[in-house]
């Protein structure tokens, strides 16, 4: 059944499978809370079509990460092949429980998911529970944490999605893949037009929303050379090295409306997840990645719009 369980993902658009005993969980894990006879979780990841990111490095075209890397994926191909992959389990007699992320659920009160308006974000402890994507990700051996808290895969890289599917079914269990690909370079926080990341790999949600949605004007075409005006710091702000409290994160959020979102809440990335691509070009400079492609993603130097085109006096 297992390699049925495959075909059928693969035929979805799944690029990884990965299968994980539920003894590689906590007794008090979230996928218990949600299924407690659970044996299995299998883990299927999505690669982000690299030329999705292509626009954006190029300054040229944004709408396609958005739309194809982040909601297309989301919200069309992953729940299709968790969906197969759950029906062929009931056609064995087995549940199939298919987990994907909901994305304006947030259990931490205090934080948000850069990826969809703040506005809509439903934030309480009670909604739903959502298990850890990346820690399940890496159970089922999809790939390892990275130092900024993504899944890194041998085969893509950063550049992954990936959602779940719990079932009863007891399945041959995968490795667990052994760390290999994140060397703590440091260039994943570097590359954060907003400074989201610090030395420690942490991520602020809020500093990461503000500017994954473009408020860095050095990075972002749309601009006006105005913007944020009513902002006394406005020039800090749009250089990417204010620190922003949860409150300003949203009153400068409220002032971002120079490129429009995507369907399902999802806001465009302006700043074209500047930290993944700056991990995915390193591992693939270092050829540690399985997936090859005939040029290298990097052609040409990184553009930037001078800081004094926004002084207005
Ligand atoms: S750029 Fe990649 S390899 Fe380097 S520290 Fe960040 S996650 Fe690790
Ligand atoms: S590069 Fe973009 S996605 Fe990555 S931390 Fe910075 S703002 Fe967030």
């Amino acid at each position: 059944m297992k390699e049925r369980i495959i075909a059928a993902a693969k035929s979805y658009g799944a690029d990884l499978v990965g299968f994980a005993p539920a003894e590689r969980f906590a007794p008090d894990h979230k996928i218990f809370d949600i299924f407690p006879e659970t044996k299995t979780v299998i883990g299927l990841g999505f690669r982000v079509l690299r030329g999705c990111y292509r626009g954006i490095e190029e300054g040229s075209t944004y709408y396609q990460y958005t739309t194809m890397g982040v909601e297309t994926l989301e919200e069309t191909i992953m729940p299709g092949a968790a969906l197969q992959v759950s029906l062929l389990l009931e056609e064995e007699g087995y549940l199939g429980i298919p987990q994907r992320r909901h994305q304006t659920i947030m259990e931490d009160e205090n934080s948000t998911n850069p990826e969809v308006a703040y506005a809509l974000v439903y934030r309480r402890k009670t909604a739903e529970p959502q298990f850890d994507f990346i820690e399940a990700a890496v159970a089922c051996g999809l790939g390892e944490k990275s130092f900024h808290g993504a899944l890194l895969t041998q085969e893509f890289g950063p550049m992954v999605r990936c959602c779940f599917v719990l079932t009863d079914a007891e399945l041959e269990a995968d490795p667990v893949r052994e760390p290999m690909l994140c060397d703590r370079c440091g260039k994943c926080a570097e590359a954060c037009p907003g400074h989201a990341i610090d030395n420690n790999g942490h991520l602020d949600s809020w500093q990461c929303a503000v500017y994954y949605n473009g408020a860095n004007g050095t990075r972002n075409p749309f601009m006006p050379p105005d913007a944020f005006s009513d902002f006394p710091d406005r020039l800090e702000i749009i250089a990417g090295e204010a620190r922003l409290t949860p409150e300003k994160a949203r009153k400068i959020l409220d002032q971002i409306h120079f490129y429009p979102p995507a369907m399902h809440s999802y806001q465009c990335s302006i700043c074209g997840r500047a930290c993944d691509v700056a991990c995915y070009i390193h591992l693939e400079e270092k050829g540690v990645l399985s997936k090859k492609f005939k040029t290298p993603f990097r052609k040409r130097t990184p553009w930037a719009f001078p800081l004094e085109s926004f002084q207005t006096e």
